[in-house]
């Protein structure tokens, strides 16, 4: 019997597992790839850690940190362990692995997922035209570039102007493709500010907002796509159709968390984040089930999905120390100019003060954050900028949620 097991060995899953060894508990990692680092392992550029660690660092490195801490405890790793599903049953849960060997089980007192996000295909987006090679996710030719040494086409269009696409236009850039265009259909870019100026403004990389791809063209191998123009809702615009021929196409459209093995256990998601609905601690609607990182929600930097982990493993004690009182039950949710609000509810009157992530509908300077309860304001507070390519943080006091049934998070 484990105290706790930890699923999935990216930066969050690391960070619980020797956190919570660190406090005597029995800790089992899970891992379905060969290696620790999760996503990190293949984002060569920096930018991360400038937050916990007061530097730009690689993702590899910032990786190392988080293995060498786990490596450093006593955790029992479990590498090429793809969990299958996993039951509560009379207070614990039960664990399937599979492994290239076997199939095994593990019993634990708790269990935290950290098994982050999926990239969206071009199936939930509806494109047309035929089926040929050549088309990727973002993170695919990621991947390929910089873990393989394979460069996926030398005629690139990117769809999606979110971050993954831009650091990806970027990497193909300096690795000497003839042509890269990207495109997307929002007026701005989506992703962060920092991204757009160091990976497209500053190599003049081609983009054209308020464009899609309809169509992809070709028969066994890519050879153009459909662009189309969009207005403010989406829609093409006729008579703008273009054949742009290329010969591969890279879909950056969004990462979705990988909630269906907590929706298998029973916990509830949240329609607007994709991810499971948790409590100022992470934890789901399923007792002693936590989730940390990416798969809460996407996060924008690895710092704040890390930063999960530490208040998780704070939830976890107190779960197996039967420390959980539960008695405030207040839910948390986006009002005016908001988009997602984490965590959902709030449970416990224990803490002063507890994190709340929320991502803006609105571009706007100086707003006015406010929690809000029955139309009156509970607390606020005055941001510098807000954009819905930038997730924001504010710290609450549980004090002023005593007595409340419902909060809401506006931007004005
Ligand atoms: C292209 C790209 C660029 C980025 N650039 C930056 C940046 O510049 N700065 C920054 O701060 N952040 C950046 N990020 C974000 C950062 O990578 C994520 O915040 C971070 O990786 C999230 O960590 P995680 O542990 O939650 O998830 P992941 O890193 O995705 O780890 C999840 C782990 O779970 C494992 N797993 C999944 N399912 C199972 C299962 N059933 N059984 C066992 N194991 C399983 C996976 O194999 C993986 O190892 C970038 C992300 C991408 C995609």
């Amino acid at each position: 019997m484990k105290d706790v097991v930890v699923i999935g060995g990216g930066p969050s899953g690391l960070a619980v597992s020797s956190e919570l060894a660190k406090k005597g508990y029995d800790v089992v990692l899970l891992e379905r790839n060969d290696e620790l680092g999760g996503l990190l392992q293949q984002c060569i550029h920096d930018g991360f850690g400038t937050d916990l660690f007061g530097e730009s660092l690689s993702g590899p490195e910032f990786a190392d940190i988080f293995i060498s801490r786990v490596r450093g405890e006593d955790v029992d790793i479990k590498l090429e362990a793809y969990v299958r599903s996993v039951n509560k049953e009379e207070g614990l849960f039960n664990i399937v692995t599979v492994t290239p060997k076997s199939v095994e089980e593990l019993e634990a007192r708790s269990v935290v997922y950290a098994i982050g996000c999926r990239e969206r295909n071009q199936f939930e987006i509806k494109i047309g035209g035929t089926r040929p090679s050549g088309v990727y996710t973002a993170g695919t030719v990621q991947r390929l570039i910089n873990l393989y040494g394979i460069l996926p086409g030398k005629d690139v269009v990117i769809l999606g102007g979110g971050d993954v696409g831009m650091i990806v236009a970027r990497h193909l850039f300096l690795e000497g493709v003839n042509s890269i265009l990207m495109v997307y259909p929002e007026e701005f870019f989506s992703g962060l500010p920092r991204n757009a100026q160091q990976c497209i403004l500053d190599f003049d990389i081609p983009y054209r907002p308020r464009t899609i791809v309809r169509d992809i063209l070709g028969d066994k191998k890519v050879k153009a796509v459909e662009l189309v123009d969009v207005d403010e809702d989406w829609e093409p615009i006729p008579g703008t159709e273009e054949i742009y021929h290329c010969d591969s196409v890279i879909l950056s459209v969004g990462l979705v968390p990988y909630s269906e093995k907590l929706e298998d256990l029973g916990a509830r998601v949240d329609k607007k984040t994709s991810g499971p609905m948790i409590n100022e601690y992470f934890e789901t609607t399923v007792d002693g089930a936590f989730s940390v990182g990416n798969l809460i929600q996407i996060f924008d930097y690895v710092d704040d999905a890390v930063k999960t982990s530490f208040t998780a493993a704070e939830g976890v004690e107190r779960y197996l120390e039967n420390e959980s009182k539960k008695d405030l039950g207040i839910e948390l949710k986006p009002g005016d100019n908001v988009r997602t609000v984490t965590p959902q509810r709030v449970d416990e009157r224990t803490g002063e003060k507890f994190s709340v992530f929320f991502r803006p509908a609105i571009e706007k300077e100086d707003p006015k954050v406010e929690v809000m309860s029955k139309g009156e304001v509970l607390e606020s507070c005055v941001k510098r900028y807000v954009s819905p390519s930038i997730l924001e943080e504010i710290s609450i006091s549980k004090d002023i949620l005593l007595g409340e049934e419902e909060v809401i998070i506006d931007v004005r």
